[in-house]
């Protein structure tokens, strides 16, 4: 097999997941994002690094699990916003489909506006819808809408099947009405498999801490689960 030396900034990568796409999976947290969304898990992954692996060293440590791939597992390209590695998940998603692994995109959706190639190798996308409206948008991740236009023109273009998430964020994403307005929205997206809310936590304040960045939703309770779960079936309904 060609050997590959184009090297990414990668944060971790966690090899039992069952949470980022079907069955059992491994993730690539790759560092770097455009956005600071207000609940943002993983603020240790914002600025991109140092380069520091490979994609032959990455897809030797996936191989090792190929065994978990079986009953629809595979890989997940995560972050930060996978996005901004393009030209190396392209490289590792081409050896990885030689081997018949399943392969998913965790993304908000905003790159450098061209995402042809890299949704062409994709088997799913798990695509997080921040808000609804601009202003909104802008509220929660400190910029504008559009660039997610752009990537849900290509995807659609794509025809790839597509996991809708949204963080059900209280006071901002809890409403009803704004469950009828993510519905609307996401009427514009081909091939929706499966959309899931996901209750907003405050699991992430010690990371902020300990990195010395301020976490502006210190103030704010997690979101009720069980209110999540009537919006879920209100969303159902409707
Ligand atoms: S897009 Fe994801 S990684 Fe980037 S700030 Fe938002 S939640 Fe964090």
């Amino acid at each position: 097999m060609n050997q590959c030396n184009m090297k990414a900034s990668i944060d971790s990568i966690e090899t039992m997941s069952l949470v980022d796409g079907p069955g059992i999976r491994v993730v690539i947290f790759f560092n770097g994002c455009k956005l600071r969304c207000k609940y943002c898990h993983n603020p240790e992954t914002w600025v991109k690094r140092d380069d520091n692996m490979s994609v032959d060293e990455v897809f030797d440590k996936i191989m090792r699990c190929e065994p978990y791939f079986r009953n629809n597992g595979g890989v997940t390209f995560s972050g930060g916003e996978p996005l901004l590695h393009k030209d190396f998940i392209i490289e590792l998603s081409r050896k990885l489909k030689k081997q018949n692994v399943h392969l998913a995109l965790d993304t908000s959706g905003v790159g450098d506006g061209d995402y042809e190639q890299i949704l062409d190798l994709m088997d799913l996308i798990l695509l997080d819808i921040k808000h609804t409206t601009n202003d909104g948008y802008k509220e929660i991740t400190g910029r504008s809408i559009d660039e997610v236009e752009k990537f849900i023109i290509q995807l659609n273009k794509s025809n790839k099947k597509v996991w809708i998430r949204q963080v059900v964020l209280p006071g901002v994403t809890d409403s009803k009405e704004y469950i009828i307005s993510l519905k609307n929205y996401i009427k514009k997206i081909n091939n929706i498999e499966r959309i899931d809310l996901l209750p907003y936590h405050n699991m992430a304040i010690e990371k902020y801490d300990k990195l010395g960045i301020d976490y502006p939703l210190r103030d704010l309770m997690p979101m009720d689960k069980q209110i999540c779960d009537d919006l879920y079936k209100f969303l159902q309904e409707k």
